[in-house]
Parts: C-alpha cells; sequence; structure tokens
C-alpha cells in the first residue's frame, strides 16, 4: 500500500489517497498496438453483453496519457478517470517528439515496475507500455499540427516542435484507445488548452477532462522532472507558488493589469536569486491570447528554471460571480433547496430541469417521434434556451425557447412524462450543457443536477453534496406521494427504488452521479429546508471570505 499525501490547492482541500485494489485482479501490461485492440474490443464486446438492458448504464473508457515517473498528480488524474469509467487505461509513453535536442529525452525517468505498482494499487485496469518503434514513431510521420498562436506562446517560445509533438501523439491515442473521456492536468494548461483545440478541430470524440494541479505542503506542484531537484532546490522552487499567490492576492484586492499582476509575481520570484524566470505572462486560459487584464478570466503562467530543472505552474484568475454546484442523489431535495439558496443570495438559479422540459416541449410541439434521436439531436444542436427570474420570486423562472415563451407551458403532463427520455439522450445533454456553461462564464448562478459541480461547472466556487439516508428518502417520497393524492406506496418498496436509483445514477455512462473532491456534504437527515439552505449560505460566506 502506497500512501500519498495530496494538497490541491486553491480548492482548499487535503486528500489523503490510498490507493486500493479493490478489483482484485492485476493490472495488464500491453507493449503492442495489436494486443492493446484486442483487449479494448473484449471490454466492448463484456460491456455490451452487460448493459444491454440499460444502455445508459456506465462502459465507459477512460484514458490517462502519461509518460510515466507516477507521482501523486498522476494517481489524481488516475483516480478521477476511476470514479467516472467502467476501464481504465494508463497510458505511458516517453514522447521523442517533444523533446528539443538539447532536452533531457535520453535521462526521462524511466521506472515502469514502480509504476505498473502504482497503477494497480490505484486500480487501473490496462497500461498501454509501447516502444517509439511499436507506436510507429518514425521519420518522416504524419503529425497534428495545432495552431501556431497556440505553440509559439509561452513554453512554446523556447520549446519549438514540443507541443507538435504532445499533440501528434496524444491524436494517435486517442485514436487507439478512443476513449470516451481523456484525462489532463491543469499544471500544464498550455498543452491542455491545445488538447482541447484539437479535439476540438479534428472532431474528435472524446471528452477532455482537466483535473486540478497537487501539489506538495510547500506548494510546489509535483512534477516528474522535481526528482532532478536537491532538497534544498525543492525548497526554492516553492517561491513559483508563493509568486502566483502573491499575484492572486493583488487580483483580489482589485488588480486586473497583467503589467501589475505580472509585476506582483515576478517581485516574490525575485526573492530566490537562483530561479531563472524564463517566462511571467497573463493569457487567456482557452485560446492562450496574451491578455492586457483579466476580463472575465485570466490565466497567469511562469516558466522558470532552477540549476538545469525547467518547472512550470499557473494560476487561473476569474472576475465572474460566484457559482454554486449543488449535486446529490435524488430525492435529497437538490431542487427546492437551491431555489431557496438562490434567493437567499441574491443569485440566479439555473432551473436546469426547465431546460429539458423546454426542449422536450418543442420536440411535442414540432412532433418528432421521442426515438427519433438523431432529430432530437439536431433540434437540440441548434435551439436557444433563455432564463430569467420571474418578478414574482416565489414563482418558478421565466423560460423561452427559440424566442417562444413557454414558461407554463413547460408544466403539462405530457411534457413532465416525455422529459426523461429526452433527457437520456445523450446528445441532448451535450448540448445543454454547452449551454449551461456559456451562461457560467458570467456566473452568478446556483444550479443543481446529478453531476453539476462535477461535470457541468467543475470550477464552482461552492460545490455542494447534497444527501439523505434511503430511509429518509424514502419517507419524503411517501409524504410527495400522499400529498398529491397518490396510491400509498409502501415504504420498503420505495427505499428498494430508491437504492436501485443511486446504483444506476453513480453507474450511468451519462452524467455520473459523484461526490466532487471538493464538495461539502450535507446529510439532511432530519433538517427542515430552512436549515438546510442556512447551512449552503453559511458555507458560501466562509468560502468566499477566503477567495
Ligand atoms: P506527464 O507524465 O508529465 O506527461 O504528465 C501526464 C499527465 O499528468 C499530464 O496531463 C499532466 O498535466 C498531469 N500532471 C502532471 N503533474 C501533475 C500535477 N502536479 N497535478 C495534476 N496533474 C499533473
Amino acid at each position: 500500500m502506497v500512501k500519498v499525501p495530496l494538497l490541491v490547492h486553491g480548492s482548499d482541500i487535503k486528500l489523503t489517497g490510498e490507493y486500493s485494489n479493490n478489483w482484485g485482479i492485476l493490472v495488464r501490461l500491453f507493449t503492442t498496438v495489436a494486443a492493446l485492440r484486442c483487449y479494448l474490443s473484449l471490454c466492448r464486446s463484456d460491456q455490451r453483453a452487460e448493459g444491454a438492458e440499460g444502455a445508459e448504464l456506465r462502459q465507459a473508457i477512460g484514458l490517462v496519457p502519461t509518460m510515466g515517473a507516477l507521482h501523486a498528480g498522476h494517481l489524481s488524474l488516475i483516480q478521477r478517470a476511476r470514479q467516472e469509467n467502467a476501464t481504465v487505461i494508463v497510458s505511458i509513453f516517453v514522447n521523442p517528439l517533444q523533446f528539443g535536442p538539447t532536452e533531457d529525452y535520453q535521462h526521462y525517468p524511466r521506472l515502469l515496475d514502480q509504476d505498473r505498482q502504482l497503477c494497480e494499487q490505484a486500480g487501473v485496469d490496462a497500461i498501454f507500455a509501447p516502444n517509439v518503434q511499436e507506436l510507429g514513431v518514425t521519420s518522416p510521420l504524419t503529425q497534428v499540427v495545432p495552431p501556431d498562436a497556440m505553440t509559439s506562446v509561452l513554453c512554446g517560445r523556447t520549446r519549438p516542435g514540443h507541443f507538435q509533438g504532445v499533440a501528434t501523439i496524444v491524436t494517435k491515442l486517442l485514436n487507439l484507445v478512443q476513449p470516451e473521456r481523456a484525462y489532463f492536468g491543469q499544471k500544464d494548461a498550455q498543452q491542455l488548452a491545445i488538447i482541447r483545440r484539437v479535439v476540438a478541430d479534428l472532431n474528435l470524440p472524446v471528452e477532455i477532462v482537466g483535473c486540478p494541479t497537487v501539489r506538495v505542503a510547500s506548494g510546489l506542484a509535483l512534477s516528474s522532472r522535481n526528482q532532478y531537484l536537491s532538497v534544498e532546490q525543492k525548497e526554492q522552487a516553492a517561491v513559483i507558488y508563493r509568486s502566483l499567490q502573491a499575484a492572486l492576492q493583488a487580483f483580489q484586492a482589485g488588480e486586473d493589469r497583467g503589467t501589475a499582476l505580472i509585476a506582483a509575481s515576478k517581485a516574490e520570484l525575485m526573492m530566490v536569486s537562483c530561479l531563472q524566470i524564463e517566462y511571467v505572462e497573463l493569457v487567456h486560459p482557452t485560446t492562450l491570447v496574451p491578455l492586457e487584464k483579466v476580463e472575465e478570466t485570466g490565466m497567469l503562467a511562469i516558466a522558470a528554471r532552477l540549476g538545469s530543472t525547467r518547472l512550470i505552474d499557473n494560476i487561473i484568475l476569474r472576475t465572474r460571480q460566484p457559482i454554486v454546484a449543488i449535486d446529490g442523489p435524488a430525492g435529497a431535495g437538490k431542487s427546492t433547496v437551491a431555489r431557496q439558496v438562490a434567493q437567499a443570495l441574491g443569485l440566479l438559479y439555473l432551473d436546469t430541469g426547465a431546460m429539458y422540459r423546454a426542449l422536450t416541449w418543442l420536440v411535442l410541439q414540432l412532433g418528432i417521434p421521442l426515438d427519433d434521436k438523431c432529430a432530437i439531436a439536431e433540434l437540440a444542436s441548434h435551439c436557444q434556451i433563455q432564463l430569467a427570474a420571474s418578478a414574482d420570486q416565489q414563482n418558478s423562472q421565466r423560460v423561452w425557447i427559440n424566442d417562444r415563451e413557454v414558461t407554463h407551458a413547460i408544466r403539462t403532463l405530457e411534457v413532465t412524462s416525455q422529459v426523461s427520455a429526452i433527457a437520456a439522450q445523450p446528445a441532448v445533454r451535450q448540448a445543454l450543457v454547452l449551454q449551461q456553461q456559456s451562461w457560467g462564464q458570467k456566473g452568478g448562478l446556483v444550479a443543481e443536477g446529478r453531476d453539476i459541480g462535477t461535470h457541468v461547472f467543475p470550477d464552482a466556487e461552492l460545490k455542494i453534496f447534497l444527501t439523505a439516508s434511503v430511509k429518509e428518502r424514502a419517507r419524503r417520497r411517501q409524504l410527495d406521494f400522499q400529498h398529491q393524492g397518490q396510491v400509498d406506496v409502501s415504504l420498503d418498496q420505495l427505499e428498494r427504488d430508491i437504492t436501485e436509483r443511486d446504483w444506476k445514477d453513480s453507474t450511468r455512462n451519462v452524467a455520473p452521479l459523484q461526490k466532487a473532491a471538493d464538495a461539502i456534504e450535507i446529510q439532511t437527515d432530519g433538517l427542515s429546508v430552512a436549515q438546510v439552505t442556512a447551512a449552503i449560505v453559511k458555507c458560501y460566506h466562509k468560502r468566499l471570505s477566503k477567495h
């Protein structure tokens, strides 16, 4: 058992990860494309058989691309992939294309035995560790060339060809494994932005999941290259984190100009005279375009050398209003509580349910058969939904779809009875999540849903995981039924239904229920809605006073 103390700054949580293989099977190690393909096709056919009765059940494959020498940063990606996928593949490949002629390709740490052990303890299903010939990295080679504006800035200035090399190998790995999700660290923010762009530009069918930077207690971001540092250098290197914090403090005090933020960071960096600064820059985190000031969001990125070791780190600065994301199992009272919290904090309640209802209304209105998923996907991709707080705060929100107000029309029995069939369609979810995220750019909202804090708003300032025992949820549901004058269902039956629903919700392929690592759990057994609301409002003020 390897114990890895993890510290994820920014979200303010400490995790002590004990990675154990609960699967009781040894991690498979493949070094050839043929064996990997064989394994994947077996996984997919097994999953097809298992998922036959409910296509929604989780069948996904998650890929974590690495260059090996695994540390707790890599393990956090693996842990996240483990939570969200049926099969987790870790690739280990020291990619020659991303090293310059004077860089450390030959000396880069190669620790396959140790990596294999760590993967096993982390419950990885298979490692793919091909050599250069096996992966077909020959010369000449077809390469993926991301936009120059993204590869020639920041690290690209001193590492020409590096990101093209990364993009080429990551694209190869994505094509080979064809995962539903692939996991990358925010520490390598330029790499993450470029991969997102490549995936979008080439229409690769994969979700790229960015994961927070894992640090040691001093704040130094974990990196395989930290092995090159002496104990003293590791202490000195922590100045990089301190300098990001100095810029953050200036930002929080109202400074939004790039020059001033960069100066605040450099002033701190200069405290360690042997550190050579390569760059300190403010860019947009998605496009990497240099910014004169932080409008909605900016990324302050640093590269510096200690001796011959090159270190990078970054911090995201946001001016947007906060987002409160409330996840939790069905029946824990998410939507009632979210409405009340929004009202108490003067934020907008983002009624995601109303969005699915609005689309359902449109589908019914246009007479599209519910099983014509392609036509519904087409409609979902084009539709425009607007939400606005109604003047009467007691009332639900006003809702428009394609400029037509449907506030009342979406509450009919017909819409209610069909909405779950529409919401279960992956293309619908994808389209509506994109709309939710675009509202999220401005912030100032409270949203609830099964995966709102883990998937839709992973950067939410406050994440709440609202839960209640199965017994309590069954009791609440029985009361609801009684109020609605519906037939009495026994508590035993309701408890069985809820347990089954919990299992399905947490193993869904689309939007599985997970508790985010940085969520605050509130157990609501015996608490009134007002008490839960008050508890969340308190968490909000406490969390925001730290930001
Ligand atoms: P590498 O092995 O350096 O290519 O890294 C493999 C993946 O792990 C990349 O997506 C990195 O961004 C990620 N990673 C490396 N260090 C950390 C860290 N300290 N925290 C989170 N992710 C990391």
